[in-house]
């Protein structure tokens, strides 16, 4: 038996990969964003401070270069929208 370390390999911490740098990181330690209600021309991210908002999250990790590029991340805009449309087509 091997002494108890903090690295368990039997733990499963959830990852999250920063959308600015692709760097993966403990969900913990990053800032979580999810797609705006309305999906309208010009709406930005909102800032999930619970992380207890549903649905598809965006993350930057503590970089302070990843907090400022982050605005400028536009990939999200397609995925919000593929959820949207996942929503109300429905079947
Ligand atoms: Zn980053």
């Amino acid at each position: 038996m091997q002494a108890k370390t903090e690295r368990t390999s039997g733990s499963h911490v959830p990852l999250r990969t920063c959308v600015v740098c692709r760097g993966r990181f403990e969900k913990g330690l990053l800032t979580r964003y999810v797609c705006p209600a309305t999906a309208t021309t010009g709406a930005g991210l909102v800032r999930d401070t619970d992380n207890r908002t549903p649905g598809r999250g965006f993350y930057h990790c503590q970089s302070e270069a990843c907090g400022r590029k982050f605005p400028a991340f536009a990939g999200w805009r397609k995925k919000c929208k593929g959820e949207e449309n996942v929503q109300t087509q429905g079947a």
